[in-house]
């Protein structure tokens, strides 16, 4: 951070002759909405001058406290690559602001900001390294989506196996060019799916890349004809698309999670940490899977958890610890999946890691073998509990997790009233599924 000032922006805009800036923010259910203002306009957007109405945002400001302030974070300012080179759009990453000067609590950035300041008091720097998964499917002649794909290929192959290549390519190379490092890519385990890995940042700044890789990804791959989708289980039978978080704790440039003497080359932070990880899992799954579908994905088979266990390497459970140590020691949650609002999901996972600090905690043992090979009696055993099977059981999870909802601030409520909802309109659809297995039997 702190790479631009505000002469830099403007010599900017004027150099690379810059005529749109859009102005971006994301609102509470991680949908990323922005205002264009022009190059001239750009010292009042810089001034924070930019207004929007806040109620007309799903589950934003009220109607009478609806004027609302764009204040852009400076180091965000990147020019869009796919958009026209001349006559070029550049974009800055906002916080909402009051009327009254104060940051706006249903602004997930603020949410996030806000525990990162309670780790900071703490002397802890959280980040975060992502791995994105993602669909690209054919359109149909209208260009509508589809959930067809004409990729055959599976886990890391190649083309001419692999048909979304030249788009993963391009997205790479987009975020590069937008200041998002890219660690790796390749082609995941079902046919059609895709896998970009971010270099770990500050969370801050991750939750930012997250949002500016979702962008990049739908606008090439609508270029390219192909529709992306970060929708958790699209296909019946095949993976879902997760969103692995890694984490650590950094204090002066150290891995706080790092001990060579300790267990595992664990430190007594980072086994508390994933204790607090384990304790409010189910509370905090309304946010890392945060639509109905989400739970079609945390089912046996997929290498998506459903139960609250870690391990060392095992890719079946909710918290796995990648082989590396020393500065790369971190903590993988398996549970979140793309759907989810960045901000939201590592404001809820550094409150419950630090929970589990305040509260000095010990988890279980590390499971070593395949959770979904054991029985429930098996599980019952060894005391592994289960994820919220649906939306409804984690919105309910939630609401009974005051570390979460306090995380998440006044907020908290409404996205769990929009939850349950959604989980209503859902309950009462009747399925293709139901009409098959009961009309004639019934
Ligand atoms: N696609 C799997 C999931 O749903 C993860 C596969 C992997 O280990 O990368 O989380
Ligand atoms: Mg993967």
């Amino acid at each position: 951070m702190g790479t631009y000032n505000r002469a830099d922006i403007l010599r900017l805009v004027e150099d690379e002759n810059v005529q749109f800036i859009r102005m971006q923010f994301t609102d509470i259910f991680g949908q990323l909405k922005n205002v264009a203002v022009t190059a001239s306009q750009i010292g009042r957007a810089l001034d924070g001058e930019i207004m929007l109405d806040g109620s007309s945002i799903q589950d934003s400001a009220r109607v009478e406290e609806s004027d609302q302030y764009l204040h852009p974070e400076l180091d965000t300012f990147a020019i869009l690559p796919w958009r026209p080179q001349y006559g070029k759009v550049a974009r800055l990453i906002c916080d909402v602001y009051n009327p009254d000067g104060t940051p706006f609590d249903g602004d997930p950035r603020n949410i996030l900001k806000r525990t990162l300041k309670r780790a900071e008091n703490l002397g802890y720097r959280f980040h975060v390294g992502p791995e994105l998964e993602f669909f690209l499917f054919q359109t149909d002649e209208e260009g509508r989506p589809t959930v067809k794909t004409s990729d055959e290929a599976g886990y890391f192959d190649l083309g001419p196996l692999d048909h979304g290549e030249s788009t993963r390519r391009e997205v790479a190379l987009a975020l590069e060019k937008m200041g998002v490092a890219v660690e790796a890519s390749h082609h995941e385990a079902a046919a059609g799916q895709h896998e970009i890995d971010l270099k770990y940042t500050d969370a801050l700044a991750a939750a930012d890349n997250i949002m500016t890789f979702k962008l990049a990804v739908k606008t090439l791959a609508q270029k390219n004809g192909l529709h992306a989708t970060f929708m958790p289980k699209p296909i019946q039978g095949a993976a879902g698309n997760g969103m692995h978080v890694n984490m650590s704790l950094f204090r002066d440039g150290r891995n706080l999670f790092y001990d060579e003497g300790g267990e595992q080359k664990l430190s007594l932070l980072a086994r508390q940490f994933i204790a607090g990880l384990l304790d409010h899992a189910r509370g905090f799954c309304a946010l890392t899977n945060p639509v109905v579908n989400s739970y079609k994905r945390l089912v046996p088979g997929y290498e998506a958890p459903c139960y609250l266990a870690w391990s060392e390497a095992n890719r079946s459970a909710l918290i796995r610890i990648p082989d590396p140590r020393g500065r790369g020691t971190r903590v993988e949650l398996r549970s979140p999946d793309t759907a989810c609002n960045p901000y939201l999901v590592f404001a809820a996972c550094l409150a419950a890691g630090l929970d589990g600090v305040a509260r000095e905690l010990t988890p279980p043992p590390a499971v070593a073998g395949n959770l979904y090979a054991m029985t429930s009696a098996e599980l019952a055993e060894r005391g592994i509990r289960c994820l919220p099977v649906s939306l409804d059981a984690a919105v309910q999870a939630m609401e009974a997790d005051r570390v979460v909802m306090e995380a998440l601030g006044p907020y908290a409520v409404r996205y769990a009233a929009r939850k349950r909802q959604e989980w209503e309109e859902y309950r009462t659809q009747i399925s293709q599924w139901e009409l098959d297995k009961y009309l004639t039997n019934c």
